[in-house]
């Protein structure tokens, strides 16, 4: 953009992570400009579960009260094996150790556009939709983006941008990262996950609002969304094999054949919502070259599992935008930038890696000793109050929170 000051921050994707960089750097009066690809408002069915650590975050933003409304408060989640209801937790556990001691279910899309809406009545937030960040490069003093802009009539053109820092906020498939030449380490499992969504009420069949069902055959995560408003729809997260059919039509059949396993019936489902995607766990080998940072799902990657990918990306963008802003104001050193990534790196390996891979493992086990050791340790953890709590702040993720906190 000729004739304009540069921005001190480009943020690359304005998915939630990004759209909580800008919004937090905006009102510290740092001028950002943030580049999306899209229109910023997906609707596509993606995160829907917000944990406490994440929702004490998003209230010291001014977020919470939003979001609420157009949530479901949810203080309950279920542990099953197969039928058998093994624990069934309390989040009020928590009282004392957050201020939101519950989970509220709200898609990533509501929080999108509660976000986007929020940041765009910050003066000094430039938003750029439709423009595709394409290549990065640094100097000694700031960085230079280029980005791919559809024009008048479609035609795509090019411009060059400059900063003090970018934030590469640009998801999975990251091309901040692959600019920087960082290396994505990790594993992709061979098989895809399934989310089927169903106006049918499963709390009629004693479910909770959230529920987590280990099946050595196929296991299942079921969850009340508000979506359009009440009553809502369950959504059900499955795996499916690389050989069904998840295509067109056939995506559709086949999820309503896994629906049926799950609660079979004499009536088809009706399903509202239906999508698969493959899954991930890898983790970026740094966070941070020079002047480009990483957060979010660029730098790390986790099954649905437990929901810690858009929570522990919001803890990133959280830690990174505040240490941008000292930095940025003259408070801190350049160092601080080390520091975040110290910080979030260690719970994306320690805490959100193998939370979610181990999670994976107790809903699937084949193994009928480590299945019944899961079921154990389930069983303990219900009847006992200091190992209910001690469970919850983990998949909270307040501990992550904590631990991060006391890494220098
Ligand atoms: C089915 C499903 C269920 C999930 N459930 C949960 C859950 O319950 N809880 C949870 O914590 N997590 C969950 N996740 C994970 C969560 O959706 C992601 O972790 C989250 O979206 C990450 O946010 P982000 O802002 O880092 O990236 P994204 O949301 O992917 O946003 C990236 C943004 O960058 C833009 N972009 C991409 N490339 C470029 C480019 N080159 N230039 C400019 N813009 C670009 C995109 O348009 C997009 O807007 C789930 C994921 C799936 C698929």
């Amino acid at each position: 953009m000729p004739n304009q000051a540069p921005p001190a921050v480009i943020v690359a994707g304005g998915g939630p992570v990004g759209l909580i960089v800008a919004l937090m750097l905006g009102r510290a009066g740092v001028a950002v400009t943030l580049f999306d690809k899209g229109d910023i408002v997906h609707s596509e069915p993606r995160a829907a579960t917000i944990h406490p650590a994440t929702l004490d975050l998003l209230d010291d933003l001014g977020v919470y009260a939003l979001i609420e409304p157009q949530g479901i408060v949810c203080p309950i989640v279920n542990y099953y094996d197969g039928k058998l209801l093994l624990a069934s937790f309390d989040h009020a556990l928590l009282k004392g150790e957050t201020r939101h001691p519950w989970v509220l279910q709200c898609e990533q899309d509501k929080l999108s556009r509660t976000l986007f809406a929020m940041a765009q009545a910050v003066p000094g937030i430039t938003f750029r939709t439709d423009t595709k960040v394409i290549a990065c490069g640094q100097r000694a003093d700031a960085v230079d983006v280029v980005v791919e802009t559809a024009g008048g009539r479609q035609e795509r053109h090019q411009e060059r941008h400059q900063a003090r820092y970018l934030v590469g906020a640009d998801g999975a498939r990251s091309i901040v990262r692959e600019a920087i030449g960082v290396a994505f380490e990790g594993f992709t499992y061979p098989e895809r996950c399934m989310i089927v969504g169903t106006p049918y009420d499963f709390a009629a069949d004693g479910y909770a609002y959230r529920n987590y069902i280990a099946d050595p055959e196929e296991w299942y995560n079921l969850f009340k969304i508000s979506w359009t408003g009440p009553p809502g729809v369950y959504r059900l997260i499955v795996p499916a094999r690389l050989d069904e059919p998840l295509d067109g039509d056939h995506a559709l059949a086949t999820a309503q054949r896994k629906l049926q396993r799950f609660n079979p019936r004499p009536h088809d489902y009706e399903i509202v919502i239906y999508d698969s995607y493959a899954v991930a766990q890898r983790v970026a080998a740094t966070f941070r070259k020079g002047r480009v940072l990483l957060a979010g799902d660029s730098a790390h990657l986790n099954s649905p599992i437990g929901a810690m990918g858009m929570n522990s990306g919001i803890h990133d963008a959280v830690s990174l935008a505040e240490n941008l802003i000292r930095v940025l104001h003259g408070e801190d050193g350049d160092a601080a930038l080390d520091r975040y990534v110290r910080q979030r790196r260690h719970v994306a390996t320690a805490h959100v890696q193998t939370a979610t891979i181990a999670n994976k493992q107790n809903m699937e086990q084949r193994d009928p000793v480590k299945r019944q050791r899961y079921r154990d340790d389930m069983l303990r953890r219900a009847e006992t109050p200091a190992l209910a709590s001690a469970f919850l702040m983990r998949t909270a993720l307040i501990d992550s929170l904590r631990d991060a906190a006391g890494i220098a």
